[in-house]
């Protein structure tokens, strides 16, 4: 093993009170969730529980194993699964239950392990919001069989895009060393384009020339000449793209290793901001997250729900707040033909709703006076 890469798994194996040995690291998260399910056997049949509020490339790395992704509806608090109907989506044919930590907060993770192991079935925390928090008391991700996480730009961390697994159970990890030999090593083409992501993340998308940027951004996703998060075909079909399990490079690892130096001070941040926020939004009488559920949430976003989404949107461009629009859709963010990913929206009455009304606020700020400037002109409010 190279140096960085020992030295990157061990900074990362000390937040999640692990050892280097337990960290594996990829392309991207969603690869480290393929090859979790790869190891844990999953294939032709098989049934995989996750949420009804999650990112398309979840049930994308169930669909290439050729099995089929089995959704549970969410509590309107905590957009996280139900977990009282879980238990109702086991089949003989289920392998696995996901969970997910939904921007930042985990929620019955004991329970949801408790009625995996009754029915023998492994358990798998997708932690891409969650690094560097705690679940009662312990680190986001280290009470299931596994866990990935995201280092993709928008994630706790940043290597540009990235990713790892958690791997507790052993036999797994055994497992997961002879899946990972197939990983492909870097080209120099997806160097290069990530080469080009770090400058323009870094040199030119700061804060006063935010919405400009954005444009430039997204013209150069357009012709494909900086690294995108998703291709096109991962956001219209179940097909697996070229070139999907690859490995981690070494330049996101010298990347994830100094980004790691400031970990600390953004989940102060994060959290700082969301307590003003409540604060903010309680005193105004609007809806708030619970904040009992503060110990167990480390905000990557803060979740607001408002009506007429579109008008929102055009007044945070107004008020230059870069608002987010994760889970705009129960499978971010695809808005159409959910059937090939086998979701069936009426059934989630809650997943639909949340998602029709979702906004996400900026919590990595440092100065949310202008969000605040801007929350006072949203109206009408959902109550
Ligand atoms: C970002 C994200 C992923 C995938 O992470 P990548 O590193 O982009 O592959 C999976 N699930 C959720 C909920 C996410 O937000």
């Amino acid at each position: 093993m190279k140096k960085v890469e020992l030295l990157y798994k061990s900074k990362i194996a000390d937040i999640l009170n692990a050892s280097a040995e337990e960290v594996f690291l990829y392309w991207k998260g969603r690869v480290a969730l393929y090859a979790i399910l790869q190891a844990m056997g999953v294939g032709e049949g098989d049934e995989v529980i996750i949420p009804a509020f999650t990112c398309v490339v979840v049930p994308n790395a169930i669909k290439y194993l050729k099995a089929k992704p089995v959704y549970v509806d969410i509590r309107p608090d905590t957009y996280n699964a139900n977990i009282d109907q879980i238990e109702s989506k086991i089949t003989d044919r289920t392998k696995v239950i996901i969970c997910q930590n939904t921007f930042g907060l985990s929620s019955n993770v004991e329970t949801l392990v408790s009625i995996a192991r009754k029915h023998s079935l492994y358990t798998i925390e997708d932690c891409t919001h969650g690094f560097g928090g705690t679940y009662e008391g312990r680190p986001n991700g280290s009470y299931c069989d596994a866990a990935f996480y995201s280092t993709q730009w928008n994630k706790p961390f940043s290597t540009g895009v990235g990713g790892f697994a958690l791997i507790k159970n052993e036999p797994l990890r055994s497992r997961i060393e002879a899946v990972n030999a197939q990983l492909e090593p870097t080209s120099v083409k997806d160097a290069l384009s990530l080469s080009v992501l770090y400058f323009v993340r870094e040199k030119i998308l700061t804060d006063r020339r935010y919405w400009r940027m954005v444009k430039l951004y997204r013209w150069l996703s357009k012709y494909k000449l900086v690294q995108g998060s998703s291709s096109g075909v991962e956001i219209e079909s179940t097909q697996m793209p070229a070139n999907y399990f690859k490995a981690l490079s070494t330049m996101q690892m010298k990347k994830g290793l100094s980004n790691l130096n400031s970990l600390e001070e953004m989940l102060t941040r994060r959290k700082r901001n969301a307590i003003r926020y409540n604060e903010y939004l309680a005193a105004r009488g609007k809806t708030v997250v619970n904040p009992q559920l503060f110990d167990n949430h480390s905000f990557l976003k803060y979740p607001l729900l408002v009506q007429n989404r579109d008008e929102v949107l055009k007044l945070a461009e107004e008020y230059q707040v870069p608002l987010g629009e994760w889970f705009c859709s129960p499978i971010h963010p695809v808005m159409e033909h959910w059937e090939q990913w086998d979701f069936e929206g009426e059934h989630f009455p809650v997943a639909l709703r949340c998602a029709s009304l979702m906004v996400n606020l900026p919590t990595d700020v440092e100065d949310i006076t202008p969000v605040l400037r801007f929350i006072d002109h949203i109206d009408p409010w959902i109550e």
